[in-house]
């Protein structure tokens, strides 16, 4: 653990009304006062007060700030002159600049917050849409971890058990009650596996409803796309299969994030440039959790080839602006009737894109997995709890079963930080800006 002093501007680079500095560490009082004209700062209250001669200013002191140690804030002005004297200013007398993350990292590192937390303020930061905000704050206040922690240390506790055996293996003792250790194997198992199922639609929400465009060449699935977000992003062109490549943009609706996906026309091709775009098309179809079929009205109606199980589908019949025949054949799809060259029936169309996703929502945030990181520890917990009970069903030695124990517990303590290397630790807060 580093105990310098650290420093950096908290607010964004650049010009503003105001920008925020912090000083955090075991100098950053005496650090602070050296350069203000106020003799000392009352903690928890915010003193105006003058930074050298270069700005006027309030400062606060915290014993215990954001980071878990001494913390000093400064809002100066926000010019960029007087935030980079500033800076130097305190580096000048001791202070080191802060690396990326780097308070965070010590609000982690004092246990202020666990791992998954912090991880949660970086999505914090970044969210752009109310549900990406929802979920981080979900995150932040202990989400799934809190129930996680519990588990793991129930598990750990019957593991340190089960290792006391080992030390009278002569005697043939049984510390650790085999039914606690299975009925907590298979509570611990199912409460891992929703979270690993609820991943998807996390995920979903966290980076976008995946949506995917399909239909055939012609039918209006750019002009479609391009209605949709308001812009001009996919190539539009009176020549069938243009769309060449995926085309990936997102809206919002609802407060809800999408991701379009877009396609290049499914159809039998023999160009070799539009059959990497369809082969790649129907991978951004696996992906999709909401797929659009397009039908151009004016051509006879023909359902989607592919296979949509699974999926949550809308038909739209595009072109309504041009003379059609109401066919009755499609009723059953509850088709949606749109024009994208005029815009007709766009509004109808989002609500029931909004409506679809919503069918599928669960209600509570506290056990949706959004966290890519997670996700991936939490499949290597599965197995290593398959493997343990696979060795309980088998009678195995205490010995093996305390080595797969073990390994649960790793995967397990490395969401929330129990377990940390500095590879993860590294890759976590470098994410992070620096001055948070
Ligand atoms: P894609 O191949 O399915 O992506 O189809 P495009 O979006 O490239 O559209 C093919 C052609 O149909 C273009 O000339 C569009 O201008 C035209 N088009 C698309 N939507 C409509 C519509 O709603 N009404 C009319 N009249 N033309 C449309």
């Amino acid at each position: 653990m580093k105990n310098d002093t650290i420093v950096a501007v908290s607010t964004p680079p650049g010009v503003g009304g105001l920008a925020v500095l912090r000083l955090s560490g075991p100098d950053a009082l005496p650090i602070a006062l050296r350069h203000l004209s106020a003799k000392t700062l009352v903690s928890r209250h915010a003193t105006f007060c003058r930074l050298d001669d270069l700005d006027e200013v309030v400062a606060l002191y915290l014993p215990s700030g954001y980071s878990g140690e001494p913390t000093v804030e400064i809002s100066c002005h926000g010019s960029i002159y007087v935030q980079q004297t500033a800076v130097q200013l305190f580096i000048d007398d001791g202070a080191r600049l802060a690396e990326p993350g780097e308070f965070t990292q010590r609000a982690f590192l004092n246990g202020r917050i666990d791992l998954s937390q912090a991880e949660a303020v970086a999505d914090l930061i970044e969210s752009v849409t109310p549900t990406q905000h929802r979920l981080a704050v979900s995150q932040l206040r202990g989400g799934y971890a809190k129930k996680l922690k519990e588990l793991r240390q129930q598990l750990l506790d019957l593991t340190t058990l089960l290792e006391l055996e080992l030390d009278f293996s002569q005697e043939d003792l049984e510390f650790a009650d085999r039914t606690t250790l299975r009925q907590l194997l298979s509570h611990l198992t199912s409460h891992v596996s929703c979270l690993i199922d609820s991943f998807t639609t996390g995920n979903a929400l966290k980076r976008g409803i995946p949506v995917a465009i399909i239909g055939k060449p012609n039918v209006g699935k750019s002009s479609l796309l391009n209605m949709l977000l308001g812009d001009e992003r996919a190539i539009v062109s009176p020549q069938p299969g243009t769309t060449r490549d995926t085309i990936e943009e997102t809206f919002t609706l609802g407060g809800m994030l999408f991701r379009f996906i877009d396609t290049a026309g499914i159809r039998k091709s023999t160009d070799s440039v539009e059959n990497m775009g369809i082969e790649r098309s129907l991978h951004a179809m696996d992906n999709a959790q909401l797929v659009l079929y397009v039908h151009d009205i004016t051509t006879p109606w023909e359902p989607p080839t592919l296979n949509l199980t699974g999926k949550q589908v809308i038909v739209v019949m595009n072109k309504s602006d041009l003379p059609h025949d109401d066919s009755p054949l499609i009723s059953q799809f509850s088709p949606l009737y749109i024009s994208a060259k005029t815009g007709d029936g766009i509004p109808a169309l989002r609500d029931a894109m909004l409506a679809k996703v919503m069918e599928t929502m669960p209600r509570g945030d506290e056990s949706l997995l959004t966290n890519v990181r997670h996700y991936e520890a939490l499949k290597c917990v599965n197995h290593a709890l398959g493997q343990v009970a696979l060795g309980l069903d088998e009678a195995v030695p205490a010995d093996l079963l305390a080595v797969d124990l073990r390994d649960a517990l790793h995967h397990l303590g490395t969401i929330t930080g129990e377990v940390t290397t500095e590879e993860l630790l590294d890759n976590i807060f470098g994410r992070f800006c620096i001055g948070k």
